[in-house]
């Protein structure tokens, strides 16, 4: 038989199987010796044309059940040359090395699914030219897209943001990362904290990594309101105090007429500035969870009326009428300091702001199993956009008039800390020139007989 037909027929599987060591970076120097001793052999041998093509066909054969998930080559099949065995047994091997490392790869690849789905900050991961090829579910959210699929997209189809596109390219392009922040407008306006990163010096691409800052910033520009704000309030009683004591000073301490008075103003200011550190502690109390509710049974009858002793000299200075309307056994679960300093600040309020002559009612119930009291006020009343608005710290509808009523703006902040602290919550309705009711609910003690009756 002449050697190139004997030759020719080993050209395919050595073929297969030297791609299929290329493939997987395997020993080649074993492939390459074994069919090199095939060949050998077969041609020391004399085969027949016919035998050399039986002998490949099995090669073939078995090589491609292999890969298609078949058995290994069972041991001892007679018509099966010893050499052709031997390349036999190294295509099995060579699958079960394939296998482990198809089962290493698909592992690898869902604990990074796995990791990247479970993070709250978004990821996507862009291809050389800045295209996203993937992302994690956080994403989605986070950009508010309506698009429907997100890979294949370009960072601009996705966020209308050159920073970000630029980002994006330096990172593909000269291996730069970059940080920027960026603010996304829409219905829920959101703030982005975004880091952009090379993913590696021999695979082209980047990564970007999106944090949701969007509370982070607001709790900043809380606090930071909130130091201005009291350094206003404090400013203002304070501004006052040394300001009539340099007049006092000055020489009107001799003034029969003006030192009485001028004395008087600084008193009242120091109240006030003793007020306000008072209820800035209250609060910073409430807010660090420093104070300890005791929860005990309340009597919101006494509380009520306790609160209403207080405020009555107030009322009756301007001919107002406070009247109480609590079941005696209405009991509340609550800490009894806390409930009767709610009431108080509710009751000061709707007295502060009702006009002389206005009548202000407090009535009690028990309401879907809750504790409900309302108080109620014929007074100014307040525009339904301040609302939801004066339960927060120095807000008030009308500032000159708050401050002339001696508010420190902190009144209603406490009143909500406390019912939050206690499980209760406080709401309000109002119509200006009409009236206010402000209603507490508070949980009902167990053996309050209003449950039942
Ligand atoms: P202040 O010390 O100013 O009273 P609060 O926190 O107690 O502070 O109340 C906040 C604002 O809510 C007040 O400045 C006032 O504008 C409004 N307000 C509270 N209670 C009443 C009420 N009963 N009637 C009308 N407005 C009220």
């Amino acid at each position: 038989m002449p050697l190139r037909a004997t030759l020719l027929p080993l050209l395919l599987p050595a073929v297969v199987v030297a791609t299929l060591v290329a493939l997987l970076d395997g020993p080649k120097e074993v492939f390459a010796a074994a069919l090199v001793a095939l060949a050998g052999s077969l041609m020391s041998l004399g085969m027949s044309r016919g035998t050399l093509q039986r002998q490949l066909d099995l090669l073939a054969r078995h090589t491609r059940e292999r890969a298609e998930g078949g058995p290994p080559a069972p041991p001892g099949v007679p018509e099966r040359l010893d050499e052709v065995a031997g390349l036999e047994g190294a295509i099995d091997s060579l699958h079960a090395q394939l296998s482990a490392r198809n089962v290493a790869l698909t592992q690898e690849a869902r604990t990074l699914t796995a990791v990247l789905d479970g993070m709250t900050e978004g990821v996507w991961v862009t291809d050389a030219e800045g295209t996203v090829v993937r992302h994690n579910d956080a994403l989605r959210p986070l950009l508010a897209s309506t698009s429907s699929a997100l890979t294949g997209q370009r960072p601009l189809a996705l966020i209308r943001n050159e920073a970000l596109h630029d980002a994006v390219m330096r990172a593909c392009r000269e291996a730069a990362s970059s940080h920027l922040e960026l603010t996304l407008d829409g219905h829920f306006p959101r703030t982005l904290s975004i880091r952009v990163t090379p993913l590696a010096k021999d695979l082209p691409g980047s990564a970007a990594v999106f944090h949701d800052v969007t509370e982070l910033r607001r709790l900043e520009k809380v606090r930071k309101d909130f130091v201005a704000n009291v350094s206003h309030e404090l400013r203002t009683p304070i501004t006052a105090i040394r300001g009539y004591a340099e007049t006092l000073q000055g020489g009107a301490l001799n003034d029969p007429v003006m030192a009485p008075k001028m004395v008087e103003i600084i008193h009242r200011q120091s109240e006030r500035l003793s007020e306000l550190v008072e209820d800035l502690l209250e609060l910073s109390r409430l807010e660090s969870r420093e104070v300890s509710l005791k929860l005990a049974r309340v009597t919101l009858a006494d509380a009520a009326a306790r609160a209403a002793d207080t405020v009555r000299p107030k009322a009756e200075g301007k001919g107002q009428l406070i009247s109480l309307h609590v079941p005696p056994d209405l009991l509340a679960e609550g800490d009894p300091r806390a409930v009767e300093q709610v009431l108080l600040n509710l009751l000061d309020n709707a007295v502060k702001y009702t006009p002389a002559g206005g009548q202000v009612d407090v009535y009690g119930a028990c309401e879907q199993g809750r504790c409900v009291v309302r108080v109620k006020d014929t007074g100014v009343g307040i525009e339904a956009r301040h609302q939801s608005r004066i339960f927060e710290r120095f807000y008030r509808v009308d500032k000159g008039r708050s401050r002339d009523m001696g508010g420190t703006g902190l009144g209603l902040a406490i009143v909500k800390h406390l019912l939050q602290a206690m499980d209760g919550e406080v709401k309000v309705e109002s119509e200006p020139n009409e009236g206010s009711t402000f209603t507490i609910f508070l949980p009902l003690a167990a053996s309050s007989s209003a449950a039942t009756g």
